[in-house]
């Protein structure tokens, strides 16, 4: 059996591109997230409080959760009733949201989500199905939309309130536009993400016959002149560091795929150093405090 893995920030369009790349594959689309809707539906119909983890976990006993399919339509039954339209609702997806964190729920969904992977070729998006739930997928995709993009999608969250498939078309219809730009990565799962994939060749290819002008924005909005400036930035410092703060790189760790730099925290310029001893476009994350 084949997996394929999604993953990506939220209004990336990521169930769109699965239930193409399904239809077009005949793979199976899993939207996991309905599974946690219906945990968090189950939940407000047995009066559970979702904040009392320890009362949610106990409700899953009772709890079966059945995916079928309907063509290529995904529905999930809870305790045999067909609950796919229920789900849809703003109250489901804040109670799916409050149920996800609750590790109990995770590990029930989890057996069932492998499940549906070891019996079908299947693609699946949402949080921690790369790494988690199927960590050993053929095919991991990380996809990615321009933050505009991105909030423009959720500016019209539809699919909180029941009309995921106009909301699914309308997206579909921006991708094909160009407006808005996918990346797709996939790469082997002990290498990360590395190769890009259709849908950023596709989004190049429309590119290449958009104006000079239109071209250089899209060059800008993908980040290249920040990253001239930014190795140029350190370069300038490292040069500055040199003469003032004289340093000596001890070993220069080779890096294959992704990466993520721990500082010791000797001084509040550790990572500048970090950003020294890579070639790479290092990017920073740090407590506001
Ligand atoms: O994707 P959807 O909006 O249907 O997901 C509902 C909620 O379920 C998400 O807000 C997220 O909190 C949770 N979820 C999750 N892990 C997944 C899929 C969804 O925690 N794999």
């Amino acid at each position: 059996m084949i997996a394929i893995a999604l993953d990506g920030p939220a209004g990336a369009g990521k169930s769109t591109i699965a239930r193409t790349v399904a239809k077009q594959l005949g793979f199976i689309y899993i939207d996991t997230g309905a599974l946690y809707r219906t945990i968090g539906l189950a939940a407000t119909a047995a009066g559970t409080d979702t904040d009392n983890a320890e009362a949610v976990a106990a409700l899953l006993d009772s709890l079966s959760i059945q995916l079928t399919f309907r063509g290529d339509e995904q529905r999930v039954l809870l305790n045999g009733e067909d609950v796919s339209d229920r789900i849809r609702t703003p109250e489901a997806s804040m109670m799916a949201s409050k149920v996800s964190a609750i590790p109990a729920v995770r590990t029930f969904l989890l057996s069932l989500q492998r499940k549906m992977a070891e019996e079908n070729n299947v693609i699946m998006d949402g949080r921690d199905i790369g790494t988690v739930v199927l960590p050993n997928a053929q095919i991991k995709l990380f996809l990615t939309a321009s933050v505009e993009c991105r909030a423009d999608r959720q500016r019209h969250g539809c699919q909180a309130g029941g009309c995921q498939e106009r909301y699914g078309e309308a997206r579909l219809c921006r991708f094909s536009s160009g407006h808005c730009t996918a990346e797709a990565r996939r790469g082997r799962p002990d290498r990360g993400y590395q190769l890009a994939g259709a849908a950023s060749i596709r989004g190049t290819a429309d590119r290449n016959h958009q104006p000079p002008s239109q071209r250089l924005i899209y060059k800008l909005q993908e980040g290249f002149i920040m990253a001239w400036l930014y190795h140029f930035c350190v370069g300038v410092c490292a040069l500055v560091f040199r003469i003032f703060y004289p340093y000596r790189i001890v070993r220069k760790p080779k890096l294959e795929g992704p990466a993520i730099f721990c500082a010791n925290h000797i001084s509040l310029i550790d990572m500048l150093f970090l950003a020294f001893t890579s070639r790479r476009m290092v990017h920073f994350m740090a407590k506001a405090e």
